[in-house]
């Protein structure tokens, strides 16, 4: 059979009359009359068309080599925006531009119609995109796997300082870079009994069935064919929800009840990222996601394969965190209840199979289940992770006999007033790997939260130190800086192989091209006062040190530390100490989950202090604030570039790994940070005189709690934290009364360092030519910290998987 191959041409001519035609036949209009919706969305088309060609050829290599897939099963998205990635991709960035302007049409105006496809809060968010970004630039064949929320985020503004969040319809105007596959539906059931079978084998009746419907959209490799996909499942009321009698007897309202029920499933994604929220519907669309995914793995393994024996081979399910661990017993289900397996052959398919990626140490955050609640919802599920568990709990009773505080810290089931499931070790116990996101995470994951765990199965256990795309975070974020560094390395390979920035070592003490680097980040910083004073009204100085805290708001991240820092050099400037003051400006982004209401207090607090320092005109000269509303991908892609000093803070121990300082540092900005999560490696590369370094560490830290930490010692001892914590009282005095009072993350313990640290910065900062120097090496050095390193890390020791290249 002979395909008709468009090879869509690169000339602004065929790109422009492309455009057309998708304007004239995908939105039946013309150029006179289209409106600005109808222009984009044929430039997106146009765009989109040109990876499809490469979509079709990698689907024809995947199915002729019949590889290993790696499935990324993730609840959460942040993939950014679609147009700046695809123009760059497919290489018709130059060519859309020029066709764009024959045609009278703006860039900057159809891109700022591109939004932001809203399925994730954070950091686990973007990570799940970094690494698909990677595995397509690798031509590893990988699909990712995510729930089509309809409002996956939601949009931050603030009224009188406090944060107030509006949904994010991100859809409301059409998604221009999805396909739908309907016949690719797959039934979820719901509630309902089990009815025994033979053996442990039993058959589950849902009492309720939802259709999961999907779409893709594309994800391009960068320099390279492949295109892989993201495939988001959306619920939709099955037929046979539709209540027939009930329409029949009039009551129609009833009967839509249903549907809408059922396609409540897929409408919001709950907007908290590092709690445990326990909702009903929260299992419900982990459930959903799973169930769509794994159906949808076993129809792709059955397009080339017949034999189970075969699937742990083909199939490699990547849980990112716990939230799609129900897989591992829905498996199971389909393996023993439906596929008519023996148990122990289809645990040790299902246990082959998964590989577990653990993003978190604090207790809150580690995800469990009534198990009342899971009966209810999924009875089958249930009765299958009680028998995981109690053969579990048989071999650990052989190794520890006797031993049943043994049984009670391993068990999947929690005991206590209510038995709950623990799904951080269902996913270990029905993992062959389970991983940390930096060194020092795994080292504390494999010595505290999952230490059993680790003592069992020592070999179980990795690390993967999490990376970023340079794709999305240098070259699309940062042009400027990418055809500096182009420059100088005499090809643009770096993107693809990042370790090459160690080619900039050389130029680092080169006075002219240093120039040129200050150039770069003082035109950035530009742009990011443009954007500032348009959203804001405060007017940022182009030459001030640009000192910016990006990420979530969370207590552990110390947000509160940033602030405390900024009334301090506020007072200082007010009582005219300024030897040790260089002009700053800070900037913060993050939105803070909507019920947390101490992170919001933090917030409130931050953009207090901020009107205070602007409106000073004694302070102002020195210091402006200004706290970036909306904080997401495309304000990452702003602000990271024009970054001088990443503020990585949080209380040593509690910080996973972070992206946001791999991000900063890629882009030449020092990192003023604690020994936390990937700090500790990015100092290691970057060099420690290239680094600012303070704060406890992390056992110092229990040694601290171990004496009993008092804050108000530390208070009553240093008088210029005094002065700040009693400024602070005045302003926000909830946040001085449990300073003094609780101070669960060490703020207090760290000011002092901190402070001091920061003092160290400004001096750094005058020698001009010392600072653009570490800046140059910060780059040079961070080449460890592409995605794709991280994703060769997974193929190496966890996924044993190889490329498959497509033609051209
Ligand atoms: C990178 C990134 C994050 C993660 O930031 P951390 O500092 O690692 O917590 C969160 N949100 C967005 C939009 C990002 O780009």
């Amino acid at each position: 059979m002979t395909y008709v191959t468009p090879h869509p041409s690169n000339t602004p001519g065929d790109f422009g009359r492309d455009l057309l035609s998708n304007l004239y036949y995908q939105r039946g209009t013309t150029l006179e009359s289209a409106s600005a919706q109808d222009a984009y969305h044929s430039l997106a088309l146009t765009v989109r068309d040109r990876l499809v060609d490469r979509y079709i050829r990698t689907a024809a290599a995947h199915y002729q080599a019949n590889p290993r897939f790696i499935y990324y099963l993730s609840a959460e998205y942040m993939l950014g925006k679609q147009l700046d990635q695809n123009l760059l991709y497919s290489g018709t960035a130059d060519c859309a531009r020029s066709a764009l302007a024959g045609l009278g049409l703006s860039p900057a105006e159809l891109d700022a119609l591109d939004v932001e496809p809203g399925l994730g809060n954070g950091g686990l968010g973007r990570l799940a995109a970094c690494l698909l970004d990677a595995m397509a630039t690798l031509d590893i064949p990988a699909v990712g796997y995510g729930i089509r929320y309809d409002f996956g985020i939601f949009k931050q503004a603030f009224e009188d300082g406090a944060q107030v969040e509006r949904p994010d319809d991100w859809t409301f105007y059409g998604n221009p870079w999805e396909f739908h596959a309907s016949d690719d539906q797959q039934t979820v059931g719901f509630y309902g009994h089990t009815e025994p079978l033979d053996g442990v084998r039993k058959s589950w009746v849902p009492g309720e069935i939802v259709m999961g419907e999907p779409s893709h959209m594309l994800v391009p490799g960068y320099a390279t064919s492949t295109v892989n996909i993201i495939r988001l499942w959306r619920a939709r009321a099955s037929r046979e929800s539709f209540d027939l009698s009930r329409f029949g007897a009039g009551q129609y309202g009833e009967a839509v009840e249903e549907i809408v029920r059922s396609e409540n499933i897929s409408k919001v994604l709950y907007p908290d990222d590092s709690t445990e929220l326990g909702r009903e519907l929260r299992l419900k669309q982990q459930h959903f996601l799973v169930t769509c995914a794994l159906r949808d793995i076993v129809r792709r393994f059955r397009l080339r394969n017949s034999d189970w024996d075969d699937f742990a081979g083909k199939v490699v399910i990547q849980l990112n965190d716990t939230h799609p661990v129900m897989a591992i017993a829905e498996l199971m289900r389909m393996l023993v209840d439906e596929e008519g397996l023996e148990w122990d052959h289809a645990w040790s398919i299902t246990r082959r199979v998964f590989a577990y990626t653990c993003h978190t140490l604090l207790p809150e955050a580690l995800e469990t289940w009534p198990v009342r609640l899971v009966q209810r919802l999924l009875p089958r599920h249930m009765e299958i992770i009680f028998l995981i568990n109690h053969l579990f709990l048989r071999e650990v009773s052989a190794r520890y006999p006797g031993d049943d505080g043994k049984l009670r810290e391993l068990s999947i089931i929690a005991e206590g007033d209510e038995q709950r499931v623990r799904m951080a070790h269902l996913a270990v116990v029905g993992s062959s790997a389970v991983n940390g996101v930096a060194e020092l995470h795994s080292r504390l994951l494999a010595a505290t939260t999952l230490h059993g765990f680790a003592e069992l199965w020592p070999g179980r256990f990795h690390n993967v130190t999490n990376g970023v795309s340079p794709r999305r975070f240098v070259r699309l974020a940062n042009p400027r800086l990418s055809e500096l560094i182009t420059e100088r390395l005499g090809d643009d390979r770096w993107l693809s192989d990042l370790d090459r920035l160690g080619g900039l070592e050389s130029a680092a003490d080169d006075p002219e091209f240093q120039e040129r680097w200050r150039q770069v980040k003082r035109l950035n910083r530009q742009d990011l006062a443009d954007q500032a004073l348009a959203t804001t009204g405060v007017a940022l100085d182009p030459d001030a040190l640009c000192d910016v805290m990006i990420k979530r708001f969370h207590e552990y991240k110390r947000q509160l530390l940033r602030v405390l820092h900024v009334v301090v050099m506020h007072h200082r400037i007010r009582r005219g100490e300024v030897a040790d003051v260089v002009p700053r400006s800070i900037v913060f982004g993050g939105k803070a989950a909507p019920g947390y209401y101490a992170a919001k207090r933090i917030m409130q607090l931050a953009n207090t202090v901020a009107g205070m320092v602007n409106e000073d005109p004694a302070v102002s000269p020195y210091l402006k604030m200004i706290f970036l509303p909306d904080y997401n991908v495309s304000r990452a892609q702003l602000i990271i570039p024009a970054a001088d000093l990443s503020e990585q803070i949080s209380l040593a121990g509690k910080e996973a790994s972070g992206t946001s300082n791999m991000k900063l540092a890629l882009n030449g900005a020092l990192t003023i940070g604690t020994l936390d999560g990937a700090n500790v490696e990015i100092r290691d590369r970057v060099g420690a005189e290239n680094f600012f370094l303070f704060g406890l560490d992390t056992a110092e830290v229990a040694a601290v709690r171990e004496k009993g930490y008092r804050s108000r010692d530390f208070y009553e001892r240093d008088e210029e934290l005094r002065e700040v914590v009693d400024t602070v009282a005045r302003l926000e005095p909830q946040i001085a009364d449990d300073l003094l009072n609780h101070d669960e993350y060490l703020t207090l313990a760290d000011f002092r360092a901190y402070v001091d640290c920061q003092d160290r910065v400004a001096r750094a900062w005058r020698d001009t030519a010392g600072w653009t120097r570490a800046s140059i090496l910060n780059t040079a050095r961070s080449g460890f910290f592409s995605s794709d390193r991280t994703v060769r890390d997974y193929c190496r020791d966890i996924w044993h998987v190889t490329p498959v290249p497509v033609g051209e």
